[in-house]
């Protein structure tokens, strides 16, 4: 036994949905050994390291399903913009002027954020490729600062008629290459710690063909593909123009589905298409800040709840969020379901915990091995203190963590068995430093791309 967590209120999000008070958690290697109310029957022998978390919540760490990490260094340049604008304007600029240097700095930053509050487990989408070199660089900035990284090698194949740059349409023999390099150089890396998947961007910037080849390459790869599917009206119709269906029933009819899939947004979406989802298990990824800061539209999560659709949560990339705090996320996915349908009980806060936890593993297909505190898992462990003014007093863990607390209660975060932030100390990488060449490579990046700073933006005041 290498670390035993004792004293907290433990929220176990196993199959029983257990909350003990006070519980244990025992972690040998990568793994989690016993889980159970303190103290335990068996206790460890020789006398591990212990950490007391008397006082606090342990928890499984969040899972965010969908980001984009190189958004990291455009938080508040496209705010307040329709998506068309947005992209054109803002993030398809500065995406093609993006540099290795620039991708390793916003995920590092990007990643410590996500330990910061809570998440442990990073699923990246990694669309634009003006230059060779990126994807390992963001790969780079999950491994230094120790998340659970899922990598999405993403791209684009199509769209300059939409207002895509043609400095990011690539050529589809290149991408399948790379994507067969990608996978086969990080995928399984660092003791499993690294994942790959594919991601046709979205279907207004894809052709047919390379939806088709890619579902084939993953499939002979054995890796999993994710897709931004009917975020927008635009994406529907545009579907449904080109080939006669929306963008989800085309993926079904070329058989993209057959191979596993995460499905981005799902927004706008038939009845048709809900009953795809749930025959072909498809899983989404559900990004409620995203889709109201770009107006998007409210995704029908409690149909797909209750037809048994995996959904895991996700903050979706800086430039529509403009943060990567999963446990914002909590409260902003119980609150827009519930304004949306005018049902206060739409999504409950055992929903939205279980959105970003087991579900969302389950949404990645990693269930197996995270997303609740079972023996056997991955040790992905975090504790909180919530003793603070924000979510205290306390009346029951699960409400406090969704409704009151603000994401910095989070003070210590294990992964893969490892301490990556202990005592609200960052272990793996210099914070400070990395904050600061964040900022550096921020400023820079607009300078480049030519994106007139926000500071000069006009203030549009109230009319008084
Ligand atoms: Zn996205």
């Amino acid at each position: 036994m290498d670390l035993v967590i004792t004293g907290g209120t433990v929220v176990t999000m196993d199959p029983e949905r257990r909350i003990l008070e006070p519980g244990v958690v025992a972690i040998e290697g990568q793994r989690i050994a016993a889980v159970g109310p303190a103290p335990l029957a068996s206790p460890p022998r020789p006398a591990p390291r212990t950490i007391d978390a008397t006082g606090k919540l342990v928890l499984p760490g969040l899972i965010n399903t969908h980001t984009h990490l190189f958004q990291t260094l455009l938080k508040g340049p496209a705010d307040d913009r329709r998506l068309e604008d947005w992209f054109r304007q803002v993030v398809g600029p500065a995406a093609c002027a993006l540099t290795e240097e620039d991708c390793y700095r916003a995920a590092v930053v990007g990643c410590l954020e996500a330990i910061r509050s809570g998440t442990t487990t990073v699923k990246d989408f990694m669309y634009t490729h003006p230059r060779p070199g990126l994807s390992d660089a963001v790969i780079r900035g999950m491994l230094e600062t120790g998340v659970r990284g899922v990598f999405v090698r993403g791209y684009i194949d199509d769209g300059v008629d939409h207002g895509v740059p043609p400095a990011l349409v690539e050529p589809l023999d290149g991408i399948l290459a790379d994507c067969e390099r990608v996978a086969k150089s990080y995928h399984g890396a660092a003791d499993g710690r690294i994942a790959v998947r594919f991601g046709p961007c979205m279907i207004w910037t894809c052709t047919r063909e390379g939806l088709v080849a890619t579902q084939r390459l993953a499939a002979d790869l054995a890796v999993g593909l994710t897709m931004h599917v009917a975020e927008t009206p635009f994406s529907v119709q545009n579907a449904l123009d080109r080939f006669g269906v929306g963008d989800l029933a085309l993926l079904e009819r070329i058989g993209f589905l057959d191979t596993p899939t995460l499905a981005v947004h799902c927004v706008h979406l038939t009845d048709r298409d809900l009953r795809i989802l749930k025959a072909r298990g498809t899983a989404v990824s559900h990004n409620p800040t995203s889709n109201m800061y770009l107006a998007a539209g409210v995704a029908p999560i409690p149909r797909m709840l209750l037809a048994g659709i995996p959904v895991g949560l996700a903050t979706d990339g800086p430039a529509s969020n403009n943060n990567q705090n999963m446990i914002h996320v909590l409260k902003f996915a119980a609150l827009l379901h519930k304004v949306h349908t005018q049902d206060p009980t739409a999504i409950t806060a055992e929903q939205a915990l279980e959105m970003a936890t087991i579900g969302a593993a389950r949404a990645l297909g990693l269930e197996g091995e995270v997303g609740s505190l079972e023996v056997g898992k991955k040790a992905d462990v975090i504790i909180a203190d919530l003793r603070n003014v924000h979510a205290a007093p306390l009346h029951h863990p699960v409400s406090s963590l969704v409704y009151a607390a603000v994401g910095a209660e989070v003070e210590t975060v294990i992964i893969d068995g490892r301490p990556v932030m202990e005592a609200g100390r960052v272990l793996t990488v210099d914070e400070a430093k990395s904050l600061a060449e964040a900022q550096r490579a921020a400023t820079a990046l607009l300078a480049r791309a030519r994106i007139p700073s926000p500071r000069k933006r006009a203030w549009r005041p109230l009319a008084f």
